[in-house]
């Protein structure tokens, strides 16, 4: 075990959990784990005070699964989620930390899916179940003995809950659960609905609350992007192309994500390595020296693996994953601007992490403003940019002392001067796209990325006459697929009233597919295209024959682009 997992094992949570946690790979308990973690093992009501983004699942999820009898086939676990895609989250996050845990089995339950095989998932044992609260009364219309065994509820983002109007559902599925339970309820917000339910509800419940002191953050230009969580590593690429920076350090959470963005920075011929807890702590000395002395540009580090470092060279740092609180964020910026230097942050923000945005900004007292991803003609510019500057140096010798050869390559290989050039950039810049055709070929926009707003605002018109609109050719680009995944059409789309959840939920449902062997959805106006596993396609296109969301056949088949 290393060190670092250390910091989970002395929370006491179960061995089994402790080695799921550690084969995904995290380092240290986040803070919102590292005090919610004893209170809940200690078996307290407990009030959580966390958004998204902080760790709050785990913070719940790892001291719930420790505290489970899996001998006994029955709900015992109750988390209650305001959103389908939340209760599906937490569900996947459940089956991720009990993996080594055998007999522990975990039910998601929610609207827009069929109650049958949902009702039968209950019957067979699952000792922790996910549930929206809409459909969880529908349940137990049905069966009012449902929930006559758990003994920890979980309520999951309760703001949100209430302000989906899910008040009078909770107090029915408050009543069917055995007064003598524990109950943690975790929220981004305490209004005073919140404290009623608390105090009608919870038993002398412990607060945790991540400490959110003002922090001052100087010398450092900070800025955020917006992006899909599969798509960092591509927002990543392109912004190194155009910042001009000296040595980076990139954040992310895992140590796995450490090893696939340096490899994947490693092959652009960046010259990065990885840093994370795993890494023996003479060869972290050694990454450092070599960030410090130039060998090495980028590292791609977790917060366990980068502390205390202090390298004058870095002039920027890359938030690839959010940091788990504002001070952790203040903390990692930190290692730019050093000595007096200034420095440039960027934050990389998915969809469902703005929240946490705002906190950083609150509590830094600072906006932290939008950048967009640079586009292919800027990507462009600094190529040419660089280019530029790299011979520059190299023009006031070169015709003396390469003349003659020169000469003599243009005669053997019979070609211009200007073919010779050509072939020569090519080779020195290891055949890199240096046309604004090459590099949209090289680096499509894949949709979801932020688009530059310059580019959205003209892909919001019309192309006139005769323009060529790049953005429109980017935009209708098919997307690479990861390997193994083939593209899947549904015969519904936006204007059926379908949403990509919709379509989520009733494959995983139906098809019993693992949440993460499905790809990206994307739902057009009459119809959808959904990625989805090559092995095993036409079985699961025979039990997804029959389906039917919201009300309409599915009609799924693989699609094929020409
Ligand atoms: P949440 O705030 O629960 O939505 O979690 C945000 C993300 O952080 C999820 O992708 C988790 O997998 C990840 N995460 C949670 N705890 C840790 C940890 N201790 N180390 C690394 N990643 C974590």
């Amino acid at each position: 075990m290393t060190q670092e997992t250390g910091g989970f094992a002395a929370l006491g949570i179960h061995p089994a959990v402790l080695a799921a946690i550690t084969a995904v790979g995290y380092e240290e308990p986040s803070p919102i784990q590292a005090q919610a973690i004893p209170v809940i093992l200690a078996g307290h009501d407990m009030i959580g005070q966390a958004q998204t983004g902080t760790g709050k699942t785990a913070a719940f999820a790892l001291p719930m699964l420790s505290r489970i009898d899996p001998a006994r086939r029955e709900p015992q676990l109750l988390i209650l989620a305001p959103t389908r895609e939340l209760a599906l989250q937490v569900a996947t996050a459940f089956e991720t930390y009990a993996s080594q845990l055998p007999g522990v089995g975990v039910v998601a339950v929610y609207g827009g899916a069929p109650m049958g095989p949902q009702l039968k998932a209950l019957r067979q044992g699952a000792q922790i179940v996910v549930a929206t609260p809409g459909r969880l009364c529908d349940h137990l219309r049905r069966d009012e003995q449902l929930l006559s065994t758990v003994k920890h509820l979980v309520l999951d983002e309760a703001d949100e809950m209430l302000k989906l109007g899910f008040m009078d559902d909770l107090e029915v599925i408050f009543a069917a659960l055995p007064e003598s339970r524990q109950t943690v309820l975790f929220s981004a917000t305490l209004p005073h609905s919140i404290r009623e339910i608390a105090e009608k509800h919870l038993r002398e419940p412990q607060h945790v609350k991540i400490a959110a002191k003002t922090q001052t953050v100087a010398r450092i230009d900070q800025a955020h992007l917006m992006v899909h969580a599969d798509q960092k590593t591509a927002a990543v690429l392109r912004l190194l192309e155009v910042e001009e920076f000296d040595a980076l350090i990139a954040f992310v959470r895992t140590k796995q994500a450490t090893l696939d963005l340096a490899s994947a920075l490693e092959a652009k011929g960046y010259k990065a390595a990885a840093l994370n807890g795993d890494i023996a702590q003479n060869q972290r000395e050694r990454v450092i020296e070599s960030l410090k002395d130039g060998r090495l540009d980028i590292v791609v580090a977790t917060d366990v693996a980068a502390r205390g470092i202090d390298v004058p060279r870095i002039t920027h740092v890359f938030n690839v994953d959010m940091p788990y609180d504002p001070e952790s964020y203040v903390h990692r910026i930190g290692r730019t601007g050093r000595a007096g230097r200034d420095g440039r942050a960027l934050l990389l923000v998915t969809p469902r992490e703005r929240r946490m945005l705002q906190v950083i900004e609150r509590v830094t007292g600072q906006k932290v403003a939008e950048v967009h991803l640079p586009n292919a003609q800027q990507v462009l510019d600094a190529r040419i940019r660089k280019l530029t500057a790299s011979l520059q140096p190299l023009l006031a010798e070169a015709e003396a002392s390469h003349g003659e050869l020169l000469d003599r390559l243009t005669a053997e290989l019979d070609c211009s001067p200007r073919a010779l050039a050509s072939a020569l950039l090519r080779k020195a810049t290891n055949g890199q796209g240096l046309t604004l055709a090459e590099v949209e070929r090289e680096q499509p926009l894949v949709p979801g990325v932020a688009v530059p707003r310059e580019r959205r605002e003209r892909s919001e018109r019309a192309p006139e006459r005769g323009e060529r609109s790049s953005v429109h050719r980017e935009r209708r680009a098919p997307m690479p697929l990861p390997e193994g995944r083939v593209r899947c059409r549904a015969a519904l789309g936006a204007r059926d009233g379908i949403a990509a959840k919709n379509l989520l939920g009733a494959i995983l449902n139906e098809g019993g597919l693992a949440r993460d062997s499905i790809g990206r959805i994307q739902v057009r106006d009459s119809f959808s295209l959904i990625e989805l596993p090559e092995d095993g396609l036409e079985r699961l296109l025979g039990k997804l024959r029959d389906t039917r969301v919201a009300g309409k056949q599915l009609k799924l088949r693989r699609y094929r682009e020409d």
